[in-house]
C-alpha cells in the first residue's frame, strides 16, 4: 500500500514543535503532505487509516545495531535485522562495521547499501575506523563517506591508540561525519566478563572497572575539544561517564551520547543467575549507575536511546559465562522498555522519548527523519500505548533469541511502521 494515506484520529508527537495532541497526517507521494490538527468533522475514505487511541510519531531510528552480514548470516542478516527493526517500530537503523570481514572499505559499504535495497527499513552503514578494526591504520574514510558511511567506529572494542583517535577525529571533521566511540581501555578492562565490584568479587569473576570506560570517555571529550570534531559516546554505562558528558556539553564540546535499555534497567547482581544473555559489553553496572543513566536521559546529558542489538546463536550463548560472547538483542524490545520503564514512570515525556529515539539520532547521523514537517519522507511509527504484551523471543523476526527480557510484561508496542509511505509492518 503506497502513496496517498491519511492517518486519522491518532495523537501525534512532534519533538520539533513540541506538539503532543490530536492531528491527522496526510501522506502523498511518499512524503508528509501536511499535518492537520483534528477538526470536528470525521475524515472518511478508502485511504483513511483510523488510529483512535494510537500515538503517531516520526519513525524511530536505532543508531546502534549489529547485523551479522557478511560473515554470520545464521545469527542475523541485513534483511532479518531490518524486519526485526520494522517490528520494533524503527524506520531507520545504522549498522556497525564489526562483521566478518569488517566494513572497512568503500566496496563493503556499497555491499551493505545494495543488500539494503530489499530491506523494509532504511539501513545506514557505519564504516570501520581502522583497517580490519585492528586499531592500527585508519581506513579511507573520505571514500567510504562518499559511498554512504554515516559515521565511523571500531565498535566492539575501544581505539587504544590516542594519537590514532586524534587523527581519526581530524579526518572525520573533514568528512562531516561523527565518530562513534566504544569507550574501553582494554588494559584496564583486563579481559573481564562483568562489572568490577562487590558481585564480581562474590562470584569470583573477572571484572571490568568503571574507570576502563570513563578514562576513554574523558579522552574522547578532550580530543573532541582539541579537534572540534564530533564524537558520539556509544552505550554509556557508568555514573562517571554521564557526569563527564554532561560537563563537556556545558563547556560546548561537540560530544553526544546514547544509552541502551539494558543499561537503564538491569543491574550486575542479576548475573548471579549466570544467564549469559546478561553478558554485555559494556557490562551491566550498579543501581547507582542505572540511576545516573536515567537522569542523563531525562536531562538530556544523554542524547538518544539505542538498542546495541547484538545477535548471537543459542550454541554460543550456551557456553559458560566466561566463554560466552558479549551482547543481547534489542530491536523488538527497546520501544516497550522505553514506554514501560521511562514514559509510564514519568521519567521522560512522550515528546522527550521521541526526541531521544528519532530526532536526536537523525541529527547526529545527519540523515532524514526525526520530524513530521511537511515535505519530509513519510517515515512514521504508530504505537498502541495501552497494549500489554509479554516478551516472547519465539515471536521475534530476528534470527537470534538472546534476550534477557523473555517473559517480561511490557506496556506499549509499535502496531504500524511506515517507511517512505509504505506500510512495512502492521498488526492493525
Ligand atoms: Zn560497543
Amino acid at each position: 500500500m503506497k502513496n496517498n494515506i491519511i492517518l486519522a484520529g491518532g495523537k501525534i508527537v512532534d519533538p520539533v514543535t513540541g506538539y503532543f495532541g490530536p492531528a491527522n497526517v496526510f501522506i502523498s507521494d511518499g512524503k508528509i503532505e501536511k499535518v492537520e490538527k483534528r477538526k470536528k468533522d470525521k475524515i472518511t475514505g478508502r485511504n483513511v487509516i483510523k488510529l483512535d487511541g494510537k500515538i503517531v510519531c516520526p519513525g524511530f531510528i536505532d543508531m546502534h545495531v549489529h547485523l551479522r552480514e557478511p560473515g554470520d548470516e545464521d545469527k542475523e542478516t541485513i534483511i532479518s535485522g531490518s524486519e526485526a527493526a520494522a517490528a520494533g517500530g524503527f524506520t531507520s537503523i545504522a549498522c556497525m562495521p564489526n562483521t566478518r570481514p569488517p566494513l572497512d572499505n568503500a566496496g563493503a559499504i556499497e555491499y551493505v547499501n545494495n543488500r539494503a535495497l530489499m530491506a523494509p527499513v532504511k539501513v545506514y552503514p557505519v564504516g570501520a575506523l581502522t583497517v580490519g578494526q585492528k586499531g592500527e591504520t585508519l581506513t579511507e574514510m573520505m571514500e567510504m563517506s562518499a559511498c554512504g558511511a554515516v559515521a565511523f567506529s571500531d565498535d566492539g572494542s575501544g581505539v587504544q591508540n590516542n594519537d590514532l583517535m586524534r587523527r581519526a577525529l581530524e579526518y572525520s571533521r573533514t568528512c562531516g561525519t561523527p565518530i562513534i566511540s566504544h569507550c574501553e581501555y582494554s588494559d584496564l578492562a583486563a579481559s573481564g566478563v562483568m562489572h568490577e565490584g562487590f558481585i564480581s568479587s562474590k562470584l569470583g569473576m573477572k571484572g571490568i572497572s568503571a574507570v576502563a570506560e570513563e578514562l576513554m570517555v574523558m579522552r574522547e571529550i578532550m580530543l573532541a575539544s582539541l579537534t572540534q570534531a564530533r564524537v558520539h559516546i556509544a552505550h554509556v554505562s557508568t555514573a562517571g561517564s554521564v557526569d563527564l558528558i554532561r560537563k563537556a556539553k556545558r563547556a560546548k564540546v561537540p560530544v553526544t551520547a546514547e544509552a541502551t535499555p539494558h543499561h537503564f534497567t538491569l543491574t550486575d547482581d542479576l548475573i548471579q543467575s549466570f544467564d549469559t544473555n546478561l553478558k554485555v559489553n559494556p557490562p551491566l553496572r550498579t543501581k547507582k549507575d542505572i540511576d545516573a543513566v536515567i537522569k542523563g536521559l531525562a536531562d538530556g546529558a544523554i542524547d538518544c536511546i539505542a538498542s546495541d542489538h547484538a545477535p548471537h546463536s543459542i550454541e554460543d550463548k550456551e557456553l559458560e559465562f566466561d566463554y560466552a560472547p558479549f551482547g543481547l538483542i534489542g530491536l523488538e524490545t527497546t520501544l516497550g522498555m522505553v514506554i514501560t520503564r521511562l514514559i509510564n514512570k514519568k521519567i521522560i515525556s512522550w515528546v522527550e522519548a521521541v526526541e531521544r529515539m528519532s530526532t536526536a539520532p537523525a541529527r547526529i547521523l545527519d540523515i532524514p527523519g526525526g520530524t513530521l514537517n511537511e515535505g519530509e519522507p513519510a517515515d512514521i511509527t504508530v504505537i498502541d500505548p495501552d497494549l500489554e504484551w509479554t516478551v516472547n523471543p519465539d515471536n521475534f523476526k530476528s534470527l537470534s533469541r538472546n534476550t534477557p527480557f523473555a517473559g517480561w510484561k511490557l506496556k506499549g508496542k509499535a502496531v504500524m511502521t511506515i517507511v517512505d509511505a509504505n506500510i512495512v509492518y502492521s498488526t492493525i
